[in-house]
């Protein structure tokens, strides 16, 4: 099966449900933070390039972060140690607990980037070869 014809919708909806990326069969996680080093389905390698899933994880926290501070400012407690006790609790709570579906959208993501690069380097090849044929064609 060509890897560039899944559409980018199925490739989205397959990391929102934890699924391998390229098949939509195999599941990401062996447990509820591990993720399988390939899919044990088709073999897909889930983090090939891991620097660009912990940018992805990096930057998703660091919003997520952003959301609990601005709360802090907007919400004024009765008592003070109930609310530090509320943003601490909302912090591990929304950080931890969105991050087996935020590191699945990030292997997502990490797939489409590098379909869509193999696409071109693949246009680029075709490219290549219309503006130099190869010698000996033709015989
Ligand atoms: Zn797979």
């Amino acid at each position: 099966m060509d890897k560039r014809s899944v559409p980018l919708s199925t490739i989205a909806k397959r990391g929102l449900s934890k699924r391998c990326p390229r098949c939509g069969q195999g599941h990401l996680y062996e447990g509820f933070y591990s993720v399988h080093e390939r899919c044990p389905e088709c073999s897909y390698r889930y983090e090939a390039g891991s620097g660009d899933t912990w940018a992805f994880m990096y930057i998703t926290t660091a919003a997520l972060t952003g959301f609990i501070v601005i709360a802090m400012f907007l919400l004024h407690p009765s008592n003070t140690w109930l609310g530090l006790f509320l943003v601490i609790l909302a912090a591990v709570t929304v950080i931890a607990g969105t991050l087996p579906i935020r590191k699945s959208i990030a292997i997502a993501l990490e797939y489409i980037i590098s379909t869509q690069f193999d696409h071109q380097h693949a246009n680029e090849q075709v490219e290549q070869k219309q503006e130099n044929p190869p010698q000996g064609e033709g015989k």
